[in-house]
């Protein structure tokens, strides 16, 4: 009876201790693994009550939910882009990547560049040793890929239709090797910023259906 009386107590000390923002922000999302597939809609709560903690994971999928997967069609509205916003105040890279590549996909180069040298860890300048590279993008693309995927499995995704005028699309780079992974890296070295979202949305796009440009409002 004691050992019940004990559970029972730890079991409220932790329920407590788990509805404080404070431990919501640190929980391990990526071990729940079993949860996402077995219980999906406890798991969906626990997603959006992690992500109303400021769990920047949680606050990921939730954004890539609204963006890429509500009522089964791509519609961005602004939550979705403000939960991705506050997973990359908090640090996570995919989230980051994420919003470079909708900032693009909008028409918007400026951002999309800034988002993406946030990404690298970079200076306008490139990295430490004066290069641009996609080192990290391929990262964080593999991860949002997984992400998308895992938001939209059971959900119909209309395809977007594409986007009336892409920067830039067409120019074709002249630079010798310019994105041409090196050796035995997976990441290449580019010439400039533009080629590099460039490259990096013609990817991206290529494995997740993009949200129509003029729904993405911040
Ligand atoms: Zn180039």
């Amino acid at each position: 009876m004691d050992d019940i009386a004990s559970a029972r107590a730890s079991c409220r000390a932790m329920h407590a201790a788990c509805t404080e923002g404070f431990v919501g922000r640190r929980v391990a999302l990526e071990r729940e693994a079993a949860m996402k597939w077995n219980e999906r809609e406890r798991y969906g709560a626990v997603v959006e009550h992690l992500a109303a903690a400021g769990n920047p994971e949680a606050c990921f999928l939730a954004g890539l939910a609204i963006v890429f997967a509500t009522d089964g069609q791509c519609y961005a509205g602004p939550a979705g882009a403000q939960c991705l916003a506050r997973a990359a105040k908090a640090g996570h890279k995919a989230a980051v990547y994420v919003l470079g590549l909708l900032r693009y996909h909008a028409g918007d180069e400026e951002d999309a560049a800034m988002y993406l040298r946030q990404v690298e860890g970079e200076d306008a300048a490139g990295n430490a040793a004066g290069y641009m590279t996609n080192r990290e993008c391929v990262q964080c693309r593999a991860q949002a890929e997984a992400a998308v995927r895992e938001v939209t499995w059971n959900v119909i995704v209309e395809p977007s239709p594409a986007p009336v005028a892409l920067p830039k699309e067409g120019s074709r780079c002249t630079a010798a090797g310019c994105g041409v992974p090196q050796g035995w890296s997976n990441y290449g070295v580019f010439c400039s910023e533009d080629c590099r979202i460039r490259h990096e949305h013609a990817q991206f796009s290529a494995l997740v259906s993009l949200p129509d440009s003029n729904l993405v409002h911040y």
